[in-house]
């Protein structure tokens, strides 16, 4: 909980260090919901990088609801990523959904996301609080504010200050019209209890790409310190999330639209 100046938390990419924190540039982490392919990978990191991305997302281990849905590819696609990552210089971040896979996960990556269903499993928190990486914890799909807190502070009791919060829509009622609800207030309401660093995923928020840009825009006024956003090469053709991914000229447009508001650069 708060305790006096705002936490920054550094990460050393291939190209720059980047740091998030309150008084730095607003920090665009971009890629597929999915890593699918070597090619659309390395493909998609380069054009989020010339369209101004700092971090390249995209899951190798992926939370599928149904059991029967696209799993992703793995270690794979963990290869695959490290492949994108030399190419392009930019920072990594992909999800851990299981311990055992930690340490081959940090090999590749320079960010740990714990994924929205589980930001209240404590022994993967636990686990990822006794590394040194940077962890994006994603907020529970019906978690209130003090419980993503307290998820927070078992990273950070377990000695890993390195925490970015990010708030990804949490379940109302409408299903049909927006996938979640982005709790917008959820910003101001965290400056005000945490030094941690908070980002705004608008693609999981709203499930529509048509959503994405007004929703990061809402956000960055708001005070974002970094905002994660789903691209894809052919979002119609996507093993996962489609919908709601931006495509390349979008996400150049998407980045034209949310710079004159926010520090960028
Ligand atoms: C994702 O980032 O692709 C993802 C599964 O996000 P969330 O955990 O927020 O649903
Ligand atoms: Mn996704």
């Amino acid at each position: 909980f708060r305790n006096g100046e705002p936490s920054e938390v550094k990460v050393f990419t291939p190209s720059e260090t980047i740091t998030f924190g309150q008084n730095h540039p607003v920090v665009v982490i971009a890629g597929p919901c999915s890593v699918e392919s070597e090619e659309m990978i390395v493909d998609t990191a380069l054009k989020v990088k010339a369209a101004g991305a700092k971090f390249l997302r995209g899951g190798a281990y992926k939370p599928r609801t149904s059991p029967y849905a696209f799993q992703g590819h793995g270690e794979s696609a963990l290869d695959w990523l490290a492949t994108a990552k030399s190419v392009s210089g930019l920072g990594i971040i992909t999800e851990v959904m299981d311990a055992a896979e930690l340490e081959i996960i940090s090999s590749v990556a320079d960010i740990l996301q714990i994924g929205a269903r589980n930001m209240q499993n404590f022994s993967l928190l636990k686990k990822v609080g006794a590394t040194n990486k940077p962890v994006f914890l994603k907020r529970g799909l019906s978690a209130t504010i003090e419980d993503w807190l307290m998820s927070a502070e078992y990273i950070l009791a377990a000695g890993n200050p390195n925490v970015i919060l990010c708030e990804r829509g949490i379940r109302t009622f409408d299903r049909e019209y927006t996938r979640n609800t982005l709790d917008i207030s959820a910003i101001p309401v965290l400056r005000n209890l945490t030094h941690l660093p908070i980002a705004i995923d608008p693609s999981h928020a709203t499930g529509k790409s048509e959503l994405v840009t007004s929703m990061a825009l809402a956000a960055i006024a708001a005070g974002c310190d970094s905002l994660m956003v789903e691209v894809h090469p052919n979002p119609q053709k996507a093993l996962s999330d489609g919908p709601q991914s931006l495509n390349f000229p979008n996400f150049e447009q998407f980045m034209k639209e949310i710079t004159p508001l926010g520090k960028f650069f």
